[in-house]
């Protein structure tokens, strides 16, 4: 294996995966593209944690430039059915695109350490976007190694999020979605 854009969603998920393919002997370039999360601030807040451990960690990190907002609520414009997949298939694809265009082996996510998201939704989502850039989606189970990595960064006193990302699953993650029996459990 030679080199990965990792896609990372955040610092406390990006610290295990960051050593995982490291030890699998790739080279590991992160890659920042998020806008679902929302507000702003809270892209903001989230993306400061990632360039702190990016710095200690020495992962070259590459920030899609901006805040577009608007691009994620059109990539869920087909229903809250669907808006999971298509949020996943938002990022994904723009990180396939980027590892296309720099020549890399491959890329993930660190999407794919969290029990919170719904896993073969992103497998769906990561091989579509392989298939449309045509470079190879890296594929690994890492949801038992997601205390691993919690606990890196724990020593580090990074900002942790309460929710996932999006103004739906901050609004889920309030005792009022909760209360209505529509909570969905994606609160990190
Ligand atoms: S709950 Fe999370 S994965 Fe689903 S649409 Fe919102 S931010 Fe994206």
């Amino acid at each position: 294996m030679a080199s990965v854009l990792l896609h990372v969603c955040c610092a406390h998920c990006a610290a295990y995966c960051v050593e995982h393919w490291r030890r699998k002997g790739a080279s590991v370039t992160a890659f920042w593209y998020n806008p679902n999360i929302h507000p702003r601030q809270e892209h903001e807040q989230r993306l400061g944690a990632m360039r702190t451990l990016a710095g200690k960690l020495e992962v070259p990190l590459i920030v899609s430039p901006g805040y577009s907002a608007v691009a994620y609520y059109r990539s869920i414009a087909n229903g809250q059915g669907t808006r999971c997949l298509n949020c996943f298939k938002l990022r994904l694809l723009r990180t396939a695109m980027v590892a296309q265009e720099k020549g890399l082996t491959g890329f993930t996510s660190t999407l794919l350490i969290s029990p919170h998201q719904e896993h073969e939704l992103i497998i769906e989502a990561g091989r579509d976007a392989a298939a449309a850039a045509g470079v190879e989606f890296l594929y690994e189970d890492l949801r038992k190694r997601y205390s691993d990595s919690r606990h890196i960064t724990k020593p580090m006193d990074l900002y942790r999020q309460r929710y996932c990302g999006c103004a739906f699953s901050e609004w889920e993650s309030c005792s009022g979605a909760d209360d209505m029996g529509e909570k969905d459990g994606r609160t990190r």
